[in-house]
């Protein structure tokens, strides 16, 4: 088979052909394939080694998204969601983009910030400067504590000083900076900065109350960029009106929120797939959107010279490959297999990509039919499922409610009953 993810047609297989092709594509082993397809069902010893006081596991649906073309390379990514058409608009929004080569991606180093808050200072200027003279012992001890990551070519890197002006007076913020490789890093970064905490007091004089990372990740970007060629996307009509979309997102922060949680349908999937944490995700990235004082959107859409459609994004990305569940539940070691990324940075670049595909699709959607009709199917057939239909109808009944456009409970009751009597 040759190994592309353009696959035409894979919503109109069975589950049992999709795996084939997943399972062949990502070269997994039975077991591997059998954790992506395992409906949830995780050994009961896995819930109780990840937290407390479990029970069992919650599952959410696993889909593929297909098309993916990411710097000339072809991926298959994993999305687990409980929102239908999230996986279909990715697919279809990275399909229309393969005509310019798919998406272009870069990051800067894996660096987190760790925080430490240092109060008590009548003269935070100097002791600002203090700190800064210190900084080869600050950053010595903070890498004595964590040789391993040290020897991977990561560790503490640089010291930053901040002076912010709370409600009782200055206080003198400190920030390490470490490049943590392929872990989120929270852990690593926390042990570092209760690490050097003393020292700061000791030659501050001051009182240190939190150690704690940031989860506004602005040292640790994942970007992406495609071009979306006019004729394959509705015309001249729909790259202005993408724009018009992404405008109003960029001028009203009601829009925007709107417009930066369609980003995150894509992105949030591929974090839950993978085992990363989607909290810190979130955070990340709408403090990221707001740190100019407005809340902006993470992405711009502009028209090239051609006329045709480019989008670009822009957003914090701690994700990592080691550490936290991503190592210790198998339906995310098995998605990280498939997605074939090496490194932490590749993974947050192909979180990126995939956000960026599903804001072009949402507001190519909102700027023609509107989002309802593309949702219109599967939410039908979540309507005809809840309402009660037996599994052998629902097909039929979301068939009837979708041509009638009225998709409502008790109409698909109703449809229920005259199948039922008419097969009778
Ligand atoms: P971790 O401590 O489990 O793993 C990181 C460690 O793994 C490193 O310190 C290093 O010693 C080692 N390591 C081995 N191979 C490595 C490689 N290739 N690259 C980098 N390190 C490597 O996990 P973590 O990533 O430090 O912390 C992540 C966890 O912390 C997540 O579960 C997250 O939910 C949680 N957490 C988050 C927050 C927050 O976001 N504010 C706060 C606390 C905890």
């Amino acid at each position: 088979m040759e190994r592309t993810s353009r696959i035409e047609g894979f919503y109109k297989l069975s589950m049992s052909e999709r795996l084939k092709i997943v399972k062949e594509f990502g070269d997994l082993t039975s077991e591997e394939a059998m954790a992506i397809t395992g409906f949830g069902g995780l050994d009961p010893s896995i819930p109780d080694k990840m937290i407390e006081n479990a029970v069992g596991s919650f599952a959410l649906p696993l889909g593929i998204a297909v098309n993916f073309l990411i710097n000339g390379k072809d991926y298959l990514v994993p999305m687990a969601i409980e929102e239908p058409s999230v996986v279909a608009a990715a697919s279809n929004a990275a399909k229309m983009a393969r005509d310019r080569g798919g998406f272009w991606t870069s990051s800067t180093d894996p660096v987190m910030i760790g925080q430490v808050q240092l109060t008590g200072v009548k003269d935070p200027s100097k002791v600002k400067h203090i700190i800064l003279e210190k900084k080869k012992d600050l950053l010595e001890l903070a890498n004595k504590q964590d040789p391993m990551l040290v020897k991977l070519g990561g560790g503490a890197r640089d010291v930053d000083v901040r002076i912010v002006h709370s409600q009782k007076g200055p206080m003198v913020i400190v920030h390490l900076l470490v490049d943590v490789r392929d872990a989120m890093g929270a852990n690593a970064v926390n042990t570092m900065a209760e690490a050097i905490a003393p020292l700061i007091e000791k030659i501050s004089g001051g009182k240190v109350y939190l150690r704690i990372l940031s989860n506004l990740a602005s040292h640790r970007l994942a970007r992406a960029r495609a071009v979306w060629p006019k004729e394959s996307i509705g015309g001249d009509e729909v790259v202005d009106g993408v724009i018009e979309a992404y405008l109003f997102a960029d001028a009203d922060p009601y829009r925007c929120a709107t417009h930066n949680k369609g980003i995150m349908n894509g992105i949030d999937a591929v974090i839950v797939a993978t085992g990363n944490d989607t909290r810190a995700i979130e955070s990340g990235a709408h403090s990221f959107a707001a740190r100019s004082g407005q809340y902006k959107p993470l992405t711009i859409f502009e028209k090239t010279t051609e006329g045709d459609l480019v989008g670009t994004i822009e957003v914090p990305m701690a994700v990592g490959l080691v550490g936290g569940a991503t190592k210790v539940h198998p339906t995310a070691k098995a998605c990280i297999k498939l997605l074939g990324v090496k490194t932490a940075s590749e993974l947050g670049e192909v979180c990126a990509a995939v956000g960026l595909a599903q804001n072009f699709a949402a507001l190519r959607a909102l700027a023609t039919v509107g989002i309802q009709q593309g949702h219109m199917r599967l939410h039908a057939k979540n309507i005809a499922a809840s309402s009660g239909t037996p599994p052998e109808l629902i097909e039929e009944v979301t068939r009837i409610m979708v041509a009638e456009k009225k998709i409502r409970m008790d109409r698909a009751q109703e449809i229920t009953e005259e199948l039922r009597k008419r097969n009778k």
